[in-house]
């Protein structure tokens, strides 16, 4: 175990973002009543995955994590899950096939539900009520009673982690997932057409090669039939963590088993805060965003506390910088890192720092300068002799409009048609492949 560390030990440190529960007594039982339920993943899965983000951090891998901002209560549903699911997989086969590099698949999904916020304190109509932080914490309806926290919600977040966790495992593994499928994982609303050609010239590549495999009896391999799955969410709320944190009966060590991964949100990382203590000490690969307010010393003293033994499939450091900052701050970071010669994985997270307010009133992001932070983020590491190695990004299969831009554009006068996100502006399916072919692009080079 790490020095001094104890599921607890974050207990008494400072804290950043978090709810103030009326009852402490009330959430104290359902912390008791969510340590003896089942883990969500076991720590041999946690442990593959820090094998599959060494591969990435050597550069032989490409890491693809994506999905809602924030998953809701309201909003829970097969289809939702399956046309994610649907979304990330095509935008995997485009760049595995592209780049002929393997993508580890990880979802923002199955226990993405704590928000933190810029504000404590919402203000609307010359009302002021504290400031809704995720279906785990309080209720997004704007009165008194739905903005008090409840930790019954712990207990709901929990069963529908369960039942979409689940779900994608039947997904990966059932069926659903198999390459001999490429062509059914497009989406009917799919609509430009352009995209829609792009996307079935491979499938009809993929057919090909899968012909000529069957052709030489190659057809039965396993990989061709089902692909592996990981999920993870920001380690926000504590309480619900540390819950589901358990000792692997294998090798004595911890695992947080809410998920496969767990990152700390970049309003969270301080040094000697809470939630970097807590995650020192669980062993699952684990992230950091890492926002323009980041300097080089903190990024390497960041970077001893969390992976001390330097290992290659521990640490994923997520950029967030926004498009018009990545030149002036992601340059420095990474030479820190290089210098250091510490290994990381290095991803972009190219939503968080380009969301802006349409003067409609919608928060929105520009797919332009998605793209952009995107394209930055590789020259960056070009130029710098490090990997680029993945993205983190907020994107849904349904048919929203809540990101303007994208070939078939979304204008601002159109968000308010299908706007439906419980927290930040997701990419649709047609965005985020179009984002998948440019990075396919990219990776061939
Ligand atoms: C998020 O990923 O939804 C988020 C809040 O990100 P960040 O911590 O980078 O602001
Ligand atoms: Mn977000």
């Amino acid at each position: 175990m790490k020095q001094n560390w104890s599921p607890t030990s974050w207990r008494a440190k400072p804290i950043q973002q978090q709810p103030e529960y009326p009852d402490a007594g009330a959430l104290a039982q359902v912390e008791g009543t969510l340590a003896g339920y089942p883990p969500l993943v076991f720590a041999g899965e946690a442990r593959e995955l820090r094998r599959q983000f060494a591969e990435v951090t050597q550069g032989r891998a490409f890491l693809l994590q994506g999905g809602d901002c924030a998953e809701s209560f309201a909003e829970f549903s097969a289809t939702k899950i399956r046309d994610t699911f649907k979304v990330l997989l095509q935008m995997a086969i485009a760049m595995t096939f592209a780049a002929g590099c393997p993508v580890v698949k990880v979802g923002r999904m199955a226990g993405q539900f704590a928000k933190p916020r810029s504000s404590g304190n919402e203000t609307v109509d010359g009302v002021t009520l504290p400031a809704y932080r995720g279906d785990i914490v309080n209720g997004i309806d704007f009165d008194e009673k739905s903005r008090v926290p409840d930790p019954q919600r712990l207990l709901q977040a929990y069963h529908q982690s369960t039942a979409s966790l689940n779900l994608l495992r039947a997904f990966a593994q059932g069926g659903f997932a198999d390459l001999h499928q490429v062509h059914q994982w497009n989406l009917d609303f799919i609509a430009d057409a352009a995209l829609t050609e792009k996307y079935s010239q491979l499938a009809d590549r993929i057919d090909e090669t899968l012909a000529f495999m069957r052709a030489c009896g190659l057809e039965n391999a396993p990989q061709l039939r089902e692909t592996s799955f990981f999920t993870a969410h920001e380690a926000l709320l504590l309480n619900y963590e540390q819950a589901l944190t358990r000792c692997d009966s294998l090798t004595g060590d911890w695992y947080d088993c809410s998920a496969h991964m767990l990152w700390i949100g970049d309003r969270t990382r301080q040094l000697d805060g809470a939630h970097v203590e807590f995650l020192r000490g669980v062993c699952n690969p684990i992230g950091v965003k890492v926002g323009p307010s980041m300097d080089p010393d903190e990024l390497i003293r960041l970077i001893d506390i969390l992976n001390p033994d330097d290992d290659p499939g521990r640490l994923n450091l997520i950029a967030r910088m926004g498009a018009d900052k990545v030149e002036q701050h992601l340059p420095r970071l990474v030479q820190a890192v290089q210098r250091e010669g510490r290994q990381v994985l290095w991803s972009s997270d190219p939503m968080h720092g380009n969301t802006i307010k349409a003067t409609s009133g919608y928060k929105t992001r520009d797919f332009e300068r998605i793209l952009g932070e995107v394209r930055q983020f590789f020259a960056v590491h070009r130029a710098e002799g490090s990997y680029a190695g993945g993205i983190h990004i907020e994107m849904t299969g349904q048919n929203v409009t809540e990101c303007i831009g994208g070939s078939r554009a979304v204008t601002e006068e159109s968000l308010s048609d299908r706007y439906h996100t419980h927290c930040d502006p997701r990419m649709n399916a047609d965005q985020s492949l179009e984002l998948a072919f440019l990075i396919a692009d990219t990776l061939k080079q």
